[in-house]
């Protein structure tokens, strides 16, 4: 159905095209995924400035028309997210957040706590919402905040681990190991074709996924690791998709 199209939305991607538009990839607040062109942009003078870059969150007007992408027809800027542009491992943090959210929420369903967890990461990675007990935006870009935001983004897209018994015969005994084929961690019984995951790791994961994202529990580095690995294969076997290195 052609009309006006009002949301907010996140700049996941940004590409250049023709003489003097862009080609955005944006995660909506009411719309999920969309693609839609903002004409003249790279114009000196064009009404939307630097505001179509990735990372920008942004209050839009778009005209959906009969082809697969909306045109952009205003856009106010909700946050700019400065911080985070200056700062290497942020950035490279958003980056990969932002790759993450492309590759798992690709429809044009709205999800708002897929949409909420994006806005509220990019705002602690630009210290706009500093973290629990320290406040630099440093340790947001740590890998432990990075997987806390990918299993709640597993768990906002229904392919969350199951972390409470194990994935294959629902014992809550003695968890030994993680399976993705199996989608969650396994008894010795159960562990075939899995891959040893410690209780610093598995705890990490229960906390992670229990706690707002700002108060993500630290862990050691081999348990952080076993736990990126398992978000991996999980998504990989179920959600058919492959993430970037966390960090
Ligand atoms: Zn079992």
């Amino acid at each position: 159905m052609p009309g006006k199209v009002k949301t907010e939305a996140i700049v996941l991607r940004s590409i250049r095209y023709g003489e003097a538009d862009r080609i955005l990839h944006l995660y909506s607040a009411s719309r999920g995924r969309i693609g839609a062109i903002a004409k003249g942009v790279r114009k000196p003078r064009s009404r939307f400035g630097g505001r179509l870059e990735p990372f920008f969150r942004l209050d839009l007007v778009l005209h959906e028309g009969r082809g697969e992408l909306m045109t952009v027809t205003a856009a106010n800027t909700i946050a700019v997210h400065p911080n985070l542009r200056a700062d290497g491992p942020a950035l490279g943090a958003a980056a990969r957040a932002c790759d993450a959210v492309l590759r798992l929420c690709d429809t044009e369903e709205a999800n708002p706590a897929a949409y909420n967890l994006l806005c509220r990461y990019l705002a602690i990675l630009d210290g706009s919402e500093s973290l629990e007990g320290d406040g630099c935006a440093d340790g947001a870009a740590a890998l432990s905040t990075a997987l806390a935001f990918r299993l709640k983004l597993a768990l906002a897209t229904g392919f969350a681990p199951e972390l409470a018994s194990c994935a294959r015969c629902g014992e809550a005994g003695e968890l030994v190991g993680f399976s993705g084929a199996a989608g969650g961690v396994v008894c010795a019984a159960c562990d075939r074709g899995g891959f040893p995951l410690s209780g610093e790791a598995h705890g990490f994961m229960v906390e992670a996924l229990g706690l707002p994202l700002a108060q993500t529990p630290d862990a050691g580095d081999r348990a952080l690791r076993q736990a990126e690995r398992a978000i991996t294969e999980t998504l990989e076997h179920h959600a058919h998709v492959q993430l970037r290195a966390a960090a």
